[in-house]
């Protein structure tokens, strides 16, 4: 297994109820390390961009609404198979199907205020940290 880097957000849900410890709290736990973080509130236009992929959807107007309603934490995690891993740590995007003890079970909401994002893949993980992270704000 090779070492990687994807890319995370504590989604607004989890940041207005002072969530962003505990959320870190079960990434280190999974031997993942935050090699870069920062607080940011993203714009209308940030948040369109990021999620231009589900633009055809019927939730998308709304994603974009929850995604800009209140601040996030970007994060940039490394490990070994981070991507696949991340994703294990965050569990189901519907909390409702979400394991025990994954973000989503303890602490989502609702599938769309489900308190985290992460990279699908390492492609995409790459093109996700390069919009929000220069490489001097990485620090592994
Ligand atoms: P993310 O991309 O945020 O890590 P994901 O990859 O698990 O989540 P996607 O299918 O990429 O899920 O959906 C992106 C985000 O859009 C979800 O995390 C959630 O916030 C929202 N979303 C997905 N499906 C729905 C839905 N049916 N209704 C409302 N919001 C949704
Ligand atoms: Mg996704």
């Amino acid at each position: 297994m090779a070492i990687e880097r994807t890319f995370s957000i504590v989604k607004p849900d989890a940041t207005r109820r002072n969530l962003t410890g505990a959320i870190n709290a079960l990434i280190e736990k999974s031997g993942l390390r935050i090699v870069a973080q920062k607080r940011i509130h993203m714009t209308k236009a940030q948040a369109e961009t990021f999620y231009g992929v589900h633009k055809a959807r019927p939730f998308f107007g709304s994603l974009v609404a929850f995604m800009t309603s209140g601040p996030v934490v970007v994060q940039v995690l490394e490990g070994e198979n981070a991507v696949a891993k991340y994703r294990e740590v965050m569990g189901a995007t519907n909390p409702a199907n979400a394991a025990p003890g994954t973000i989503r079970k303890e602490f989502a909401e609702s599938i769309e205020a489900n308190s985290a994002h992460g990279s699908d893949s390492l492609e995409n993980a790459a093109i996700e940290i390069a919009f929000f992270f220069s490489g001097l704000e990485i620090v592994g």
